[in-house]
């Protein structure tokens, strides 16, 4: 198959992948990473009654008319508002029926059982009305909003105790190469430990989906074949990595063929990661990345990430994408090129100290953005880059 572009690998995938039709209750401690299944509406206003915003006294503006310092007004402290009577309240307190602004204490003098007004103050100063946060009946959050800790508060607000969230997709990581051994096993000689799986259950986890380990499998087609069937009985996607390029060792094209798979594409022109390949199998999508950690992080951000988000019922989200100066420049590239980076306090974009290589992974940690780099000449430091926010 042809090498095709990030975009039209991800859209290939994206119109394949239909949300998925589950749902469940949890706790407004339990939203962020979660979308909502149901709007939330407004059982009741917030604020539940009209309030003072700060330390005062609550009054008519009338009867401070033209009040100044030399000038003050005097109102009586009382227990109701009325003409020429005041009521002390705190912040967060009832404001009075009758009152229709606060005046600020440092605004005020005390005299005996009165009290000297010294600024005038205006209709509806200092006025918090019932509902203006949140008045009863407004839907608060749509269905599909994709919540995050600053969702809580509003929520708690509201005395939510339970909502409905659509649940998180079960997505399967399985790691191919017959070098991988998994953590806490011993390492044979030309053996490497698995830094792909735990990585992308990491990633999964971070982006709200219910990551699904599998123990790495050797190079053979029909044991792959095998593990991703049984891997897909279990999620409703797949990730693999590995043994998906053209070498002798790579299974990952034959076992798609046993498993009668619809491929969607194989082959992205892009650096790291264009062996990439995507199917349909037993009616589930699997993406198969490549084996280097840095190149199956990349596609997976650019092409799989977009699917999950749909799966999960985030309609039309997209990797968060935004244009930032280089702090330092890049040489040429013949290629289109993800490069992990880190965008700096000062608004720039600097590339991960360390190497670039796909196969490291020590450089990586602490990056927060790739560089979405077209094929060009040399880029200076100030020249404007894509970028794709992890
Ligand atoms: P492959 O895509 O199978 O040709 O693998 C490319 C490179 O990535 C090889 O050096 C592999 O040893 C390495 N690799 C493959 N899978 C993993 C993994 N799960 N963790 C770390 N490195 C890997
Ligand atoms: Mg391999």
């Amino acid at each position: 198959m042809e090498r095709i572009s990030v975009e039209r690998g991800a859209a290939l995938l994206l119109e394949r992948v239909k949300p998925l039709a589950r749902w469940e209750k949890i706790s407004p401690a339990q939203a962020p990473g979660r979308v909502l299944w149901e709007s939330v509406t407004a059982k009741l206003d917030t604020p539940p009654f009209d309030r003072s915003p700060l330390d005062g006294y609550a009054l008519r503006s009338v009867d401070a008319v033209g009040a100044e310092p030399e000038k003050p007004a005097r109102l009586v402290l009382g227990e109701a508002v009325g003409p020429g009577t005041a009521v002390p309240v705190s912040t967060g307190s009832p404001i009075p029926a009758g009152a229709d602004c606060v005046v600020k204490v440092e605004d005020t003098r005390r005299d005996g059982d009165a009290v000297l007004v010294c600024i005038a103050p205006a209709h509806w100063e200092n006025y918090v009305f019932r509902g203006e946060d949140m008045p009863v009946g407004r839907t608060i959050f749509p269905v599909g909003t994709r919540m995050d800790w600053t969702h809580v508060a509003a929520l708690a607000a509201q005395g939510v105790t339970a909502l409905a969230a659509a649940a998180r997709p079960k997505v399967g990581v399985l790691p191919t190469g017959g070098e991988l051994v998994p953590a806490g096993a011993p390492l044979p000689s030309s053996g490497i430990y698995d830094a792909n799986g735990p990585m992308l259950c990491a990633r999964l986890q971070a982006l709200g989906m219910e990551p699904v380990a599998f123990p790495p499998v050797g190079d053979d087609a029909e044991l792959l074949a095998g593990r991703v069937r049984a891997a897909l009985a279990k999620c409703d996607f797949l990730l693999t990595t590995g043994g998906v390029s053209v070498g002798a060792e790579d299974a990952m094209p034959r076992a798609a063929e046993l498993l009668g798979a619809e491929v969607l594409f194989h082959g992205l022109a892009v650096r790291p990661g264009s062996p990439a390949m995507a199917f349909l199998a037993e009616g589930k999508p699997v993406l198969a990345l490549s084996g280097n950690p840095f190149a199956s992080l990349a596609v997976f951000e650019a092409v799989g990430r977009p699917a999950l988000e749909k799966l999960a019922g985030m309609e039309g989200a997209l990797p968060g994408r935004m244009t930032l100066p280089l702090a330092e420049g890049l040489p040429a590239s013949q290629v289109r090129r993800f490069i992990r980076a880190v965008r700096t306090p000062e608004g720039r974009v600097c590339p991960a100290a360390g190497g670039h290589s796909s196969g490291m992974v020590w450089s990586l940690a602490g990056c927060d953005c790739l560089i979405d780099r077209s094929p060009g000449p040399a880029l200076e430091p100030g020249s404007p880059v894509p970028l794709l926010i992890l």
